[in-house]
């Protein structure tokens, strides 16, 4: 047991124990007691859209993070208090008279505003507060000092910020401890004459609090949530689905969190040289699967279950090797490290603009494109910003349907119809896939805004992170980053390029199973007999999956080539308008007489 300070260790997007900065400058202080602690915050649980499949994901982390806990110290574990950050913490910090709070630096915009308030509760308090960045290769806020202030729009942007910060190589990565201090007593430990109504009185509890946009509610209140601050068995448990009001038959998903199976996935590939050498993003398949052709470890990084820069190292250490080898070796940014840093550009440019970097108005990176489909939005209570009231403008009935038929996985086009219906049941799809079903609900065939889309993913990807999502939106919506929206995919030649036998779609539209690969990405026109004799009908709009014993898959929704030729005029016109979201003429809805 150490001779100094009494920490807190609160974890939040870190659930690993290897190259964590603030666990271990939290450990360097020689604690003489340490408290892990995961405070399951209600804006998660109950503001943000997310599926059964990313909880299971999260909760594994939690367990496996927990576990890893104890096996350094049998006395130690995740202890998890059910109460709001701003609400409980200074409770937790007198009761356990703790010295110094540690964290992982988390900027996301709600973050910031909880960590602001925790922060001077704590320093008011006279604890000491030590905030690392570990999520990303770069500190995101020096990032875009780096960057003269400025949000990083582009991979060089990115690439020129970060080589005056560290050269451009991020640092190296931390030893995994080996030995953990104790808890406080048990006696200590034990909130159970605590009063949540008095808990409940003080700080803040969710988005609302903090003049967020209001949005759609996450998951079902939950009354062992409302009543238990150490959970229902008094232990500081990791929560079960059902506490969290969520059917365990609903995880759908294959792919497993935790820090034990993310690092396994990483080790995998870094053994095998030659994937790791010669990985081309644009050159991997969307519609392989078991395995998919990219790595899937966005959703560890999500949560923090493998280390960002450890992925890095190792894989910059097969490159270095090969290099000496003579082997070859792809660059940047189709490489693997060119992948790590988009998601540092997207988080750099999220952390400069706020929360505003996730909706339409006022964000004043994002080109303003008057959508078919889009949210409302008011002026926010505090600040006067602007935030989404809920509600959505609708200039064509039509696109609210083909929205609804998008996200159903019946739009008639078995690529995309395949694709949407993978992201439901798995919580994730190949990148590439993520670019035709977006390019095809926004600026390639359904003219709906890019928000409608995000939210969509926000609610089942398990790797949803709100920097890479609005980010990656933008780019594909060409609102940001990315502005040749004359370059559009085919919903039916780009998954035919790929997969030319449709083996992608008979997995995942399987009334299309038996059907001829002439016709697997345009079912309807196979003749009547043929369709007949390979068991599914092409007929009406797919909300019958069944009509007299036979399987029945919808006709397209629209034409795509009219539709093609709408997006492009409409594209046009946006851009000659060439409004941002910041521009007054949005922000007071001028923008609807244009
Ligand atoms: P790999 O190809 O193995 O890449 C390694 C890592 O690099 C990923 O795990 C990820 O952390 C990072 N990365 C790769 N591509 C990108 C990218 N374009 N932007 C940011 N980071 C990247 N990624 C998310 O992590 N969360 C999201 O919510 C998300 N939403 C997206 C929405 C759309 C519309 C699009 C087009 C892309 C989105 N992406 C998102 C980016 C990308 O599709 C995923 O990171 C990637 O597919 C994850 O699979 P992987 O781990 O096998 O990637």
């Amino acid at each position: 047991q150490g001779q100094g300070p009494r920490v807190l260790y609160w974890f939040r997007t870190d659930l690993r124990l290897h190259d964590s900065p603030a666990l271990t400058h939290a450990l360097s202080l020689d604690p003489s007691v340490l408290v892990p602690l995961w405070c399951w915050d209600p804006h998660y649980v109950y503001r943000q859209r997310g599926s059964a499949n990313r909880w299971n994901f999260l909760v594994s982390c939690m367990r496996d993070v927990s576990g890893s806990l104890a096996a350094l110290n049998p006395r130690q574990k995740l202890h998890v208090v059910r109460r709001a950050p701003g609400k409980v913490m200074a409770e937790l910090l007198r009761r356990w008279r703790i010295d110094v709070l540690v964290f992982e630096k988390d900027t996301d915009a709600y973050a910031r505003l909880r960590d602001d308030e925790v922060t001077s509760i704590a320093e008011g308090l006279g604890v000491e507060v030590v905030s690392l960045s570990g999520r990303t290769l770069f500190d995101s806020d020096e990032v875009v000092r780096m960057n003269g202030g400025k949000p990083t729009m582009s991979m060089n942007q990115l690439v020129n910020a970060s080589k005056k910060i560290g050269n451009g190589i991020p640092q190296k990565p931390l030893e995994t401890p080996l030995r953990l201090p104790d808890p406080p007593e048990d006696h200590e430990l034990d909130l159970s004459d605590l009063d949540a109504d008095k808990v409940d009185e003080g700080g803040s509890n969710e988005a609302m609090d903090y003049n967020l946009p209001q949005r759609t509610l996450g998951q079902k209140k939950n009354t062992q949530y409302e009543t238990g601050i150490m959970g229902p068995a008094k232990d500081f448990g990791v929560p079960t689905l059902e506490e969290m009001g969520i059917d365990p038959a609903d995880v759908t998903s294959p792919h497993k969190g935790g820090e034990t199976i993310g690092l396994e996935v990483l080790k995998s590939y870094i053994e095998n040289s030659d994937y790791i050498g010669t990985f081309e993003k644009p050159k991997t398949a969307p519609t392989d699967f078991e395995p998919q052709a990219t790595t899937l470890l966005s959703p560890h990084m999500h949560f923090g279950s493998v280390s960002v820069r450890k992925f890095w190292w190792d894989v910059q250490d097969v490159l270095e090797q090969r290099r000496k080898e003579k082997k070859h070796v792809s660059g940047e940014p189709v490489n693997l490290p060119g992948q790590l840093l988009f998601r540092d550009m997207y988080f750099a440019t999220h952390a400069k603009i706020g929360f505003q970097f996730g909706q339409a108005v006022g964000n004043s990176v994002a080109r303003f494109i008057p959508w078919h489909l889009q949210l409302n939005y008011v002026k926010g209570d505090q600040d006067g910003k602007p935030v989404s009231d809920g509600t959505y403008l609708v200039d064509d009935p039509q696109a609210e349907e083909y929205f609804r038929r998008w996200k159903e996985g019946r739009t008639g086009f078995p690529w995309i119809d395949a694709l949407m219906r993978q992201l439901k049941l798995e919580g994730w799809i190949h990148h590439l896939g993520r670019h035709a079903v977006a390019c095809f609900l926004t600026r390639g065939g359904c003219y709906v805004s890019w928000e409608r889309g995000a939210e969509v993913f926000e609610e089942w990807l398990i790797d949803h992170e709100i920097a890479c999502n609005a980010g990656n939106w933008m780019w594909l919506s060409c609102t940001a980053f990315f502005s040749q929206f004359y370059r559009m995919y085919s919903p039916i030649a780009f998954g035919k390029k790929w997969d030319p036998e449709g083996h992608f779609v008979r997995r995942y539209v399987p009334e299309l199973a038996n059907f001829d690969k002439k016709y697997i990405y345009e079912p309807h026109k196979a003749p009547i007999a043929d369709q007949k004799a390979w068991g599914c009908a092409i007929q009406g709009d797919g909300l019958k999956i069944e009509e007299k014993g036979t399987k029945v898959y919808p006709k397209p929704m629209f034409d795509f080539n009219e539709r093609r030729q709408f997006c492009l005029d409409r594209i046009k016109e946006a851009y000659n308008v060439g409004l941002y979201g910041d521009d007054e003429r949005v922000l007071s809805g001028e923008w609807k007489k244009l």
